[in-house]
């Protein structure tokens, strides 16, 4: 198993781990990652990796077997032995606006309340696709109530319950094209907002900024069918 550093300290930019394995496709097993891995509509983070004998560009990083990150170098060739100490650093600006989108789209699914079948984020943009067979009434009023609620400056929290309780509460998932983080029986949830002022609750494995003031404001761009029973809104950073 990979220790998931990003998922404890989203902050976290740097960090030591060591070599576990090279996978058939020339990636770099470690056994803690500051990297996140493509998931959850979520792309991986790049950055470098240094050690003892050299250092490279790490291009993204992506899930490995079982609860693993693989680290996926920009050249497949030179990668640090087995079992050499490593220090990871990702490309924190990159990172910090893909946290910045991940929790606008968090809130895009608070002002358009319908169930999200799909959905990307970008560093300039992301999207979510709704469950939706007509079209958005107004356009402006989604942006500015998506602006408001991102200027209520609400911290972001996360929390574990049991699978158990998530299953009684079906309601907190909103996502139905990811299936929510898991691991040893429990789920992780991100809370924006604090006890009744909660703006919204729903499990989440992804990287996410400590308040919705990191987010500034943002516009909506385009929306588009597809699919019959499918809507796209696009958010950019205004
Ligand atoms: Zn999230």
């Amino acid at each position: 198993m990979t220790k998931l550093l990003f998922r404890d300290d989203a902050y976290l930019r740097t960090a030591l781990s060591s070599v576990i394995a090279h996978t058939g496709e020339g990636g770099i097993l470690v056994d803690a990652s500051v990297f996140y891995p493509t998931s959850g509509g979520q792309p991986g983070d790049s950055g470098t990796i240094k050690w003892d004998a050299g250092e490279m560009e790490i291009a993204t990083a992506v899930k490995g077997p079982g609860e693993t990150v693989v680290l996926v170098p920009a050249e497949p060739a030179g990668l640090p032995p087995l079992g050499t100490q490593i220090t990871q650093n990702i490309h924190w600006d990159r990172r910090h606006r893909l946290m910045r989108m991940h929790t606008t789209l968090h809130l895009l699914s608070v002002v358009i309340d319908r169930p999200v079948t799909g959905g990307a984020i970008g560093t300039d943009r992301g999207r979510l696709d709704f469950d939706m067979d007509s079209p958005l009434e107004d356009k402006s009023e989604v942006e500015e109530t998506l602006n408001k609620l991102i200027a209520c400056n609400f911290p972001v929290s996360s929390e574990w319950i049991t699978e158990g309780d998530l299953a009684a509460q079906p309601d907190l998932v909103k996502t139905m094209s990811v299936a929510p983080p898991k691991g040893a029986g429990r789920v992780r949830l991100v809370r924006i907002g604090e006890g009744e002022n909660t703006a919204d609750l729903q499990p989440c494995g992804g990287t996410h900024v400590i308040n919705t003031d990191e987010i500034g404001p943002i516009k909506l761009g385009k929306l588009e069918k597809k699919g019959r029973q499918n809507r796209r809104v696009q958010v950019l950073f205004a």
